[in-house]
């Protein structure tokens, strides 16, 4: 681990860390066909120590949150060179300024975006009444729902940790989050941070496998947040499902790119990579395949190597270039480009005298020319420096293509016709766009993010993220004076004529 520098709060409440903690099994007989589940003792007492505390306190008020808030951004900004340094561990190679970019720079914005907007958040809304109804009167109240759960990812570890963080926090609740095995140094540094600036029954973070995480998934959390892969969200609903917990899924999925004619090729190119080389392509919202106009998939590719060039010089020995996280990870990709050069793609190299090395995890970006269906990188989510590009003849040829698979969590069209751009967002459903370029619509406070289908269910960020978050309660205030009378037994006379009225 990183040195850490020394740490505000003197006396620490015991960090909630549960790595190597012993796992009592309980839940299923022996011989039942269900496995019996995992429980962690220490993981159980914390949740129904937190849950216990949010039905104590049912609505903390804007101080309470703002402090809460107040120790996170505290939290990111007096610890960035201890996170920054564990997450470059966990990779290998993780450049500190891609992390402080994309991870504390996004993360402390997102906890101003909330600190500024809470007050607005938290206030009742006041909603129309129909006629019959008056003078009575509606409003919207958001509440905390309690003790959530998050469960986050080993690709931007301290961002989707802290994103969802942020969320449940400023709407008031008390949360624990599962942090991914595959970042441990940074879910080790995290826990022990959180111990320090929250206390023990606020926040609590959880490290272990996925042995840990499914017996985390399995507590009756008021929500839960889940972000990973597709495959292990259908694990999660089910052990959800029987708890009835509610649950937002963020997701992945294939993000298409249309280029289309006429738009600067090399423009579009050093976008695309850009969205693709940030830590090597282990991006949720990466462009994973681009449709470009047929004849065009050469010179796309080498306007793609040109910008990779000018970005990655040396790219084996280049530090702001990200390794891959492990070795499973690093072969996945070996085998995905070994599988589409089998069945006829053409492998283009994208940086100049590159090798893929193991040794260090270092995979250099590749194009793949004439891909078809049957290959694994046009049925898989690609999560890595790997770019199919493929030809389109019209701009429905492109768009049926991707409409004719699972609903991606991001779309890109770099495209300078607006009527043509607007057809695009009309005929695509996806979970966000960005127009003439990649990836910052997942960095605005100001839009929900969030997939569809199979790329995920729900939102957060900003205030879609407070309300994600938050029971939105319907209040009915009766007045003093009403016609509530008129509409009850016994049905008289006066009774029906008042219904044919309402019902002419
Ligand atoms: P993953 O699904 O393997 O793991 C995610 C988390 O789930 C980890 O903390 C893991 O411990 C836990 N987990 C593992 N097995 C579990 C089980 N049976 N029950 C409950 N939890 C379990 O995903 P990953 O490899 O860490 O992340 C990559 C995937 O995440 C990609 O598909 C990527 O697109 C997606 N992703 C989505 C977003 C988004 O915001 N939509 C962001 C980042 C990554």
């Amino acid at each position: 681990m990183p040195t850490q520098p020394s740490l505000p709060r003197p006396t620490p409440p015991p960090a909630a860390s549960y790595a190597n903690t012993p796992y009592t099994p309980a839940g299923a007989a022996p011989g039942s066909a269900r496995p019996a589940p995992c429980y962690s003792t220490t993981m159980e007492s914390i949740f129904h120590q937190m849950r216990a505390a949010s039905r104590q306190d049912q609505n903390p008020d804007y101080s309470q949150r703002r402090r809460r808030l107040d120790a996170l951004h505290r939290l990111l900004m007096e610890n960035r060179k201890a996170l920054t340094d564990a997450v470059a561990q966990d990779f290998g190679q993780r450049s500190a300024e891609e992390t402080q970019l994309l991870e504390l720079f996004t993360c402390q914005q997102s906890v101003r975006h909330a600190r500024r907007h809470l007050r607005k958040w938290m206030r009742p809304e006041r909603r129309g009444i129909s006629i019959w109804f008056r003078p009575a009167r509606a409003e919207v109240r958001p509440q905390p729902l309690g003790c959530v759960g998050i469960v986050a990812p080993w690709n931007y570890p301290i961002l989707l940790t802290v994103a969802p963080l942020v969320a449940a926090l400023a709407a008031g609740n008390r949360a624990m989050v599962k942090m991914s095995e595959l970042a441990p140094a940074t879910a080790q540094l995290f826990a022990e941070l959180v111990g320090r600036y929250f206390g023990a029954d606020e926040v609590s973070i959880v490290e272990g496998g996925a042995e840990t995480a499914q017996a985390f998934v399995r507590l009756p959390f008021d929500h839960l947040l889940y972000t990973g892969s597709t495959r292990v969200a259908r694990l999660v609903l089910r052990e959800t499902a029987e708890l009835l917990t509610p649950v937002t899924l963020e997701l992945g999925g294939k993000s298409p790119v249309i280029v289309t004619p006429g738009f600067p090729m090399a423009k579009a190119a050093e976008r695309v990579m850009i969205g693709k080389c940030f830590n090597a392509g282990q991006t949720c919202v990466a462009p994973d395949y681009v449709l470009v106009p047929e004849g065009m998939e050469e010179g796309f590719a080498a306007a793609c190597r040109a910008a990779v060039e000018a970005s990655y010089p040396r790219i084996n020995i280049n530090l702001d270039y990200t390794a891959i996280i492990d070795d499973a990870h690093f072969q996945r990709l070996i085998d995905c480009v070994a599988d589409a050069k089998k069945k006829g793609a053409t492998v283009v190299t994208l940086a100049d005298k590159a090798v893929t090395d193991p040794s260090r995890r270092i995979f250099p970006p590749v194009a793949l020319l004439g891909c078809n269906a049957s290959m694994r990188v046009m049925q898989e989510e690609i999560f890595g420096p790997i770019l199919p590009i493929l030809p389109y003849r019209e701009l429905g040829d492109a768009l049926a293509q991707i409409n004719s698979r699972e609903r991606p969590l991001a779309l890109y069209l770099f495209d300078t016709d607006r009527q043509r751009i607007d057809h695009v967002l009309d005929q695509t459903v996806s979970g966000g766009v960005t127009i003439n370029d990649t990836l910052f619509h997942a960095a605005q406070d100001n839009l929900p993010f969030g997939g569809v289908g199979a790329s995920g269910t729900g939102q957060y960020h900003g205030r879609e993220g407070f309300l994600t978050f938050s029971k939105l309660k319907p209040v009915f205030r009766q007045s003093r004076f009403n016609g509530a009378g008129l509409l009850q037994p016994p049905y008289g006379i006066r009774f029906k004529q008042m219904l044919r009225f309402l019902m002419r």
